[in-house]
């Protein structure tokens, strides 16, 4: 069976103290799951929820990092940075940003390979525009992302993927994927990756959906057979609907 995983990504919310009291709560919780739960705060709070977090089993990942190993990239984190830190997954292309920091195909292929040299766990975001969905692109504009990023990677490396579909148009809107929407799309997922590697890689890899995913959807969301969890976003700032969704799966 493929790991179910229900991640948060806090993205830029949460001070230190928010951060500690929002685990705290989340731990108390937390109730007996077969799912991986993951939680990714700010950059600046991931030691504070590495130590919060130390007799938990939720996991803490970063929600972006640099290609590069170090040096003249003012503002940017390393792998190397997160590793030493005890991080080893990081979610890369989030549609927030290639939509508002001009992160493409090529830049996040870079990532990718940085990140699996290094041994991390990656959570590859992707997902089409409103536009790209209204003109029927969206299966091939998915495949695209997919194909620039991930398939020139070597079989071996897919253990350390976790895929999220993430339609732009669901991110934040209040707006879903219908359960169906979202199955068509990993069920198109899951196909494309067998004709580029093998049908064991396929129906072994994580794919999330992401989305405006609550606790008055999850369940039908969670339900579809090719939906392995949720990447969520504003509904893992509350403990109490964060808890409600990990129950859902
Ligand atoms: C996200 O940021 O990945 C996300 C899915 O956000 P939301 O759940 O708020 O739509």
């Amino acid at each position: 069976m493929r790991n179910q995983i229900v991640a948060g990504n806090w993205k830029m919310n949460k001070t230190a103290s928010e951060t500690e009291s929002l685990l705290d709560e989340l731990s108390a919780k937390l109730p007996d799951t077969h799912a991986s739960v993951i939680v990714a705060p700010t950059f600046v709070n991931l030691s504070t929820a590495q130590n919060s977090l130390q007799s938990s089993t939720i996991v803490v990942a970063a929600q972006n990092m640099h290609f590069a190993a170090n040096g003249a990239y003012t503002g940017e984190i390393s792998a190397d940075m997160l590793l030493d830190i005890g991080v080893e997954t990081v979610i890369l292309g989030h549609s927030e940003r290639r939509s508002l920091f001009g992160e493409d195909d090529a830049l996040l292929a870079q990532k990718v390979k940085t990140a699996l040299d290094k041994g991390m766990q990656i959570i590859f975001c992707f997902g089409e525009e409103l536009e790209e969905r209204k003109s029927g692109n969206h299966f091939d504009v998915v495949k695209s992302q997919l194909q620039n990023a991930l398939f020139g990677l070597d079989a071996v490396a897919w253990p350390q993927i976790v895929l999220a579909y993430e339609p732009d148009w669901a991110i934040g809107t209040g707006e879903t994927a219908s359960p169906e929407q979202a199955q068509e799309m990993h069920a198109f997922i899951r196909s494309t990756i067998t004709e580029a590697f093998s049908t064991e890689i396929a129906e072994q890899v994580s794919i999330l959906y992401g989305g405006s995913v609550k606790p008055n959807n999850a369940t039908d969301i969670f339900s579809k057979p090719d939906v392995d969890g949720g990447l969520i976003g504003g509904a893992s700032l509350k403990a109490e609907d964060f808890v409600a969704i990990i129950k859902a799966i």
